[in-house]
């Protein structure tokens, strides 16, 4: 793999860098690919079958179901039980995932949490989990990775920004880049609840910086400040998610002054999806 480019964007007369994690494959790119290295560089005979389980639209479960199909292996993928219109939907993070021949098993609410909990009393040698979202220990060599990448390239930035939800990602990476600062924002609940998430990973280091957005917001509902802020980007010639990327961009551009490498996390395949609901919930939004 080559290293991903940086391009550069203006936004509201400011230059920002850009990682583009992105470009790294349709399926498997951004932080997930990231987080995923230590599996994708795994001989594909050390196992047999991966499991996880978690949200019915997520890029983690998408960039493992690309994974398994490249590597040979069996995916199983456990959720609570599916919405009658996300069964019927043939686009999305899980149309596109079942296509890549994930096999997906619903758990009734009620049995959800220990069922999970239970899946690793009888694992054998060639099956392995992968945490929700990918938050676990061995995440850490691919951040280490990226890491040498932004040394090598040698940004004219000393900060770099990646958003957050588990929080798996801004602290290895603020652990393996430790002449950076690096900033980030939760998407899931609020900083408290991110510093916890990360603390059970890992001590927080200095160069990490948590920045707290004006407003409260829900995990994947849509906000049209968060379209305002995608268009805004599409427009300065990058396409983001809609989930994670725009309240960072947000707090960036109000709390953060000096010139940031924001390392693109991917997630753009859940887009399409994802406007289908802005639309129905705000109408045309052209
Ligand atoms: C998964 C994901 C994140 C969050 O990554 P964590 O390591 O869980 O903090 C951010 N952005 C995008 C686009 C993602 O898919």
């Amino acid at each position: 793999m080559q290293n991903s480019p940086i391009s550069k964007i203006i936004l509201e007369g400011r230059e920002f860098l850009i990682k583009r994690d992105d470009l790294i494959d349709p399926y498997l790119a951004g932080n997930k690919y990231r987080k995923l290295y230590t599996l994708l560089t795994t001989p594909k005979e050390k196992f047999r079958t991966l499991i996880s389980y978690g949200g019915t639209q997520s890029n983690a479960m998408l960039a493992i179901a690309a994974m398994c199909k490249k590597k040979g292996w069996e995916f199983l993928y456990y959720t609570k039980p599916l919405s009658t219109f996300l069964k019927e939907q043939k686009s999305g993070n899980l149309a596109d995932a079942l296509r890549l021949g994930m096999q997906h098993i619903e758990i009734e609410e009620e049995m959800y949490r220990e069922f999970i909990s239970s899946l690793r009393l009888n694992l054998d040698e060639k099956t392995f989990i992968v945490d929700q979202g990918g938050a676990d220990m061995s995440a850490k060599t691919g951040l280490e990775v990226l890491a040498q990448e932004i040394r090598e390239q040698n940004p004219e930035a000393n900060a770099v920004a990646t958003p957050s939800g588990t929080g798996t990602t801004a602290l290895f990476l603020a652990l393996a880049l430790p002449e950076y600062r690096v900033y980030t924002t939760p998407s899931v609940g609020g900083v408290e609840y991110l510093q916890e998430q990360m603390q059970a990973l890992h001590a927080l280091p200095k160069n990490l910086f948590i920045l707290e957005s004006k407003k409260k917001y829900h995990f994947a509902k849509p906000y049209r400040e968060f379209y305002e802020m995608y268009k805004k980007l599409q427009e300065a010639g990058v396409e983001f998610d809609l989930l994670y990327a725009p309240s960072l961009w947000m707090a960036l551009l109000e709390q953060v002054e000096e010139k940031v490498l924001y390392i693109h996390s991917g997630g753009v395949s859940g887009n399409r999806s994802m406007l289908e609901r802005y639309s129905k919930k705000f109408g045309d939004l052209a």
